[in-house]
């Protein structure tokens, strides 16, 4: 039953959609989900219509639906926006998964089993849209996963305020009800090698993320008080933030988790500085505005050059600089003795991640010059082994991810049956 305030919301977001000939939300959606078609169902109150339509193209639609980056993606897209506002096609997204959660609906349909095993490692976004949609051509298919639940930075990185985890549990729930093993608190590299699964599978897929903060590469780097904020998230292990100031360098989507986390542990000051100016950040402007409304403060077009303390975080050295033409990119230019100082208690990585390199360096595959896995369409320099996702060096979002996993299971697919 699906309450009536929420019906009633839903269905009049439903028409507020004009379905354009052009289907440009489609088109922005990198999962490529058929978007006027859901809509079009849910129109018609077609609500499990509506859910099998979107699981041609995806198995996460109540994840996607909430925290994509829609207004970069479909609803950037949206006709409508040009008028008056783009059509909610998130919150659209998210309804249908939540209708599937709700009434049990299930993704399998009609499997003919095959006989080829397929080992996934990594249950992250890439890693499940995999293991769905090979499952969903028949393969055996075994997930291995170093901890003991599955998600990714989907359960550790984003934090439960922008994604409830009882949802993303049910969400996964049913992507292993199609029939799929998960091999629980299984690291590659500790518990098993690659060529373990080489030895018993007939393919591999790789989706192992890449959760390691970049470096600053500045002095002050290995004070106490100074931590990866990929790293933070992930293992929880916060300091005591109550009543200290904390910076964070770096505006994108870690950053904006972090400051929002950390200010809600009681810091008294939390600082989000960044080297280019508001409009030139890569987090959501959304996002920018939810931290800046919860009490977030920003420092833009200034870079941190030194971390200083004795055996602690004491102060940071910044510099301002200015934006100058950098081709197609906005570069920075340092402004001659502009330096200062912001006094602090803690100072947080959020300029990027990079793979686990003791563990690329380790699988005997080709890389990218920054440790990412090479692959040609999906394929690594070993013809049985296929990645997707961050490691791969697809854009670092959930969608991204998620259609990578689902390409490659395609490339995987056609491997096995001798087609490539
Ligand atoms: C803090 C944060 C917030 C984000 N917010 C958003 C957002 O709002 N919207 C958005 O679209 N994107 C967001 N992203 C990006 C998005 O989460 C990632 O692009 C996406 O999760 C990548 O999926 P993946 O499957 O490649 O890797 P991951 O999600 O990193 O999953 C990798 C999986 O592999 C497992 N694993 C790793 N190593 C091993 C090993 N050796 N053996 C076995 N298992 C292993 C991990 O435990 C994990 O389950 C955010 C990222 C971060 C860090």
């Amino acid at each position: 039953m699906v309450k009536m305030n929420k019906e009633i919301e839903i269905l009049n977001e439903a028409n507020f959609c004009i379905h354009c000939l052009a289907k440009p939300c489609q088109e922005g959606c990198p999962l490529n989900n058929d978007t006027e078609g859901f809509i079009d169902l849910i129109r018609e109150k077609k609500y499990k219509d509506a859910y099998d339509l979107l699981l041609k193209t995806t198995v996460l639609p109540s994840v996607c639906g909430r925290i994509c980056p829609h207004e970069n993606q479909c609803e950037g897209k949206c006709v409508k926006k040009i008028a008056s506002r783009s059509v909610k096609i998130g919150m659209l997204e998210a309804f249908i998964g939540d209708q599937a959660i709700e009434n049990n609906w299930s993704i399998k349909s009609n499997i003919v089993d095959k006989d080829k095993k397929v080992a996934v490692v990594g249950g992250g976004p890439s890693g499940l849209s995999c293991a769905a949609f090979l499952r969903k051509k028949g393969y055996k298919v075994t997930i291995f996963e170093k901890y003991n639940s599955l998600g990714g930075l989907l359960s550790y990185g984003i934090p439960d305020f922008r994604l409830d985890k009882n949802i993303l549990k049910q969400t996964i729930n049913n992507i292993l009800n199609m029939g799929i093993e998960v091999k629980y608190n299984k690291c590659l590299g500790i518990d098993f090698t690659l060529d373990d699964l080489k030895n018993n599978y007939d393919a591999i897929f790789l989706g192992i993320g890449t959760n390691i903060s970049k470096k600053l590469n500045i002095s002050g780097e290995n004070l106490n008080g100074v931590y990866g904020g990929n790293e933070l998230l992930e293992h929880k292990n916060y300091p005591d933030f109550n009543n200290k100031k904390v910076v964070i360098y770096g505006c994108g989507n870690v950053a904006m988790d972090l400051s929002r986390t950390i200010i809600r542990m009681n810091a008294s000051k939390v600082y989000v500085i960044y080297r280019r100016d508001e409009n030139n950040a890569p987090a959501l402007k959304s996002e920018i505005e939810n931290a800046k409304s919860e009490g977030v403060k920003f420092i833009f077009l200034s870079s941190i050059v030194a971390i200083k303390g004795t055996d602690k975080v004491e102060s940071i050295e910044l510099i301002k600089n200015e934006l100058v033409n950098d081709g197609d990119n906005v570069g920075i230019k340092s402004i001659i003795n502009s330096n200062y100082e912001i006094n602090c208690d803690y100072v947080i990585k959020a300029i990027g991640s990079m793979p686990n390199l003791n563990l690329v360096n380790s699988l005997n595959l080709d890389l990218l010059d920054n440790g990412k896995i090479k692959i040609n369409n999906f394929q690594t320099s070993d013809e049985k082994v296929f990645v997707g996702g961050d490691v791969a060096g697809i854009k670092s979002t959930v969608a991204f991810a998620a259609r990578s996993g689902i390409d490659a299971a395609e490339r995987i697919s056609k491997y096995l049956e001798g087609k490539n």
